[in-house]
């Protein structure tokens, strides 16, 4: 055995994922000196941009906000070239980050963790691979991302249907060419309605099966105005610092009106505004709009009168109008001709509230009512999200204790970042913390800052042993999060926050909703008191 094999089995921290934050918690350890392995399942890095590559995927939190902020030089230099950027552009971008940082070489790709036991005796993580790979480190960090478990439905026949299937979270990398061909899209969220536009231009005919609708903003994508960027550049310290004090990881324009307190004309006029600028703003038209139901049912009215504008044909537009949950309490989507495609002769929508999916025959599928033919299936029906990958691995903490057993009745953690009974364990954007409701980056880019920050502060402090949230911390944070989510219209929707998308899992509101801001001053008061909450060794 060499020495350089001993040592990459015993390393100062495993790492588990190689997308944004996996790639940046590695270059934060690093600097602190630590030997680091990363496993990586994916053949590449990048993550979500690895595995997303469906026709139509890119970012809807704008490129100059959606990119790394801790190296002012890889800011500076780096030019996006759409408001948007394209999943390609990303890739290639964080391609880029791990050449430039020489991140790569710690990273063992093609490999899934299947285990992290800790062990008591050594207080060290054993971290098992589907290589049969073992390695021991002290500290173990999840970035195995929020929405990376891909969600197959379990629609009885799938096996014998003829024609190919593909899910959107893990799409062909050669790409698949739909001319010529009769497609079924099952799902209309995010990915759906990114992709549907352009599926429909490439096939024969596409039904799109729809159980929930969705609302979507245009994104008014377009090439990246140069006197914008360079606006930007000019002063992207301030700007990262207004995205990390801000609510949602970026800077929207904010209005402090309530939307009842306003004339119907104003209101209008705001929300006309709002959608003619295009992407994620628009749920901050008003200041009420996700905590007061009334207010939200103007929005919820403009949405429908645009709805109705711009799909031709009634029935179909009424098909897509959201009614059941408040807007902005499911993702608000973002996109380029959602509605404007079933105006196309060679589209059609299926509502499966009236007839749901009964099975996948060999040539399609059955609803309740009727049969449909079709060469390709699209399942572009999201992720378990937030918990799936975590849970996916057989985690066990002290006394051996499942993480599955410990988060059966849903998810329990120390500001999404820690979990009692797990020391030196952390995930991060894990449940409890803003992660999908914000900007990723600025979350990921805090968490793993605040995950490299306290293992330096335990190694200078002579506590390299234990890091471990009590139980007491932990049942605080999570009524606070419970509360908090409670306090605003997220929790009616049947949504993935809610882990309503997948069969049998806990109804829980899982990211924080108190603001990415507020959160960073409560982790760092944390930190600053000395790891409050936290039982050092
Ligand atoms: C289509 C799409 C569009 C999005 N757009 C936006 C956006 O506009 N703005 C935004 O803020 N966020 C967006 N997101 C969220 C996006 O996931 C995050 O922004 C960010 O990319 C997450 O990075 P991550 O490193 O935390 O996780 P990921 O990118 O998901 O990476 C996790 C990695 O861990 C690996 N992994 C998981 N389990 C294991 C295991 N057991 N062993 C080994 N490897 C494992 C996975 O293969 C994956 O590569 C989008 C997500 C999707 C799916």
């Amino acid at each position: 055995m060499t020495n350089t094999h001993e040592q990459k089995r015993t390393v100062d921290a495993v790492i588990v994922g190689a997308g944004f934050a996996g790639l940046y918690i590695l270059h934060r350890l690093r600097g602190l000196g630590l030997t680091v392995r990363v496993f990586e399942a994916g053949k590449g890095i990048g993550g979500t941009w690895y595995w997303n590559r469906y026709p139509g995927a890119r970012c809807d939190v704008e490129s100059m906000d959606y990119s790394y902020s801790f190296s002012d030089d890889l800011q500076q230099e780096w030019r996006w070239t759409e408001r948007y950027a394209s999943q390609p552009e990303i890739l290639k971008y964080i391609n880029h980050v791990a050449d430039r940082f020489d991140l790569r070489r710690d990273v063992t790709l093609e490999t899934r963790v299947t285990a992290a036991v800790f062990d008591e005796a050594t207080s060290r993580w054993t971290v098992r691979t589907d290589r049969g790979e073992e390695v021991a480190a002290q500290f173990c960090i999840m970035a195995t991302g929020c929405l990376s478990a891909a969600q197959v439905p379990t629609y009885p026949g799938l096996e014998r249907f003829k024609g190919k299937w593909y899910h959107t979270g893990n799409w062909p990398h050669e790409g698949v060419d739909f001319t010529g061909q009769r497609v079924g899209v099952i799902g209309t969220g995010s990915s759906a309605i990114q992709s549907i536009p352009i599926i429909a231009k490439q096939a024969a005919h596409l039904i799109v099966f729809q159980r929930t609708p969705n609302f979507s903003v245009p994104a008014h994508n377009a090439p990246l105005d140069p006197d914008y960027e360079r606006s930007v550049k000019a002063n992207y310290a301030d700007f990262r610092r207004q995205a990390r004090e801000s609510r949602v990881g970026f800077v929207v324009e904010r209005n402090d009106k309530s939307a009842l307190e306003v004339s119907r004309d104003e209101r209008e006029h705001e929300y006309e505004a709002r959608w003619r600028r295009g992407g994620l703003g628009f749920s901050s038209t008003f200041t009420d709009l996700l905590i007061s139901k009334d207010a939200n049912d103007t929005a919820a009215d403009f949405f429908h009168a645009k709805i109705r504008s711009i799909v031709r044909d009634p029935a179909v537009a009424e098909t897509l109008l959201p009614r059941h949950y408040p807007l902005g309490t499911k993702r608000l989507c973002v996109d380029t001709n959602y509605y404007a495609t079933f105006n196309r002769d060679n589209v059609s929508l299926i509502d499966l509230t009236k007839s749901p999916i009964e099975a996948i025959t060999p040539d399609g599928l059955r609803t309740r009512d009727q049969s449909y033919a079709f060469d390709r299936i699209v399942f572009a029906t999201g992720f378990d999200a937030m918990t799936g990958a975590l849970l996916a691995i057989d985690i066990r903490g002290r006394g051996g204790k499942p993480l599955k057993e410990k988060w059966a009745e849903g998810p329990r953690t120390y500001l999404g970042v820690a979990i009692a009974g797990f020391p030196n364990f952390f995930t991060i954007t894990g449940p409890g913390s803003p992660s999908v409701l914000s900007n990723m980056i600025v979350s990921i880019e805090q968490h793993a800052d605040w995950i490299a920050d306290c293992i330096e502060y335990l190694r200078h402090n002579g506590r390299m042993a234990i890091e471990e949230a009590t139980v007491e911390a932990e049942d605080q944070w999570v009524q606070h999060v419970n509360e908090v989510g409670h306090l605003t219209l997220y929790p009616q929707a049947n949504s993935w926050y809610m882990g309503a998308n997948i069969p049998g899992k806990p109804r829980i509101f899982m990211p924080y909703i108190g603001g990415v801001g507020v959160y960073r001053q409560k982790c760092d008061e944390v930190a600053t008191k000395g790891y409050e909450g936290f039982r050092l060794k």
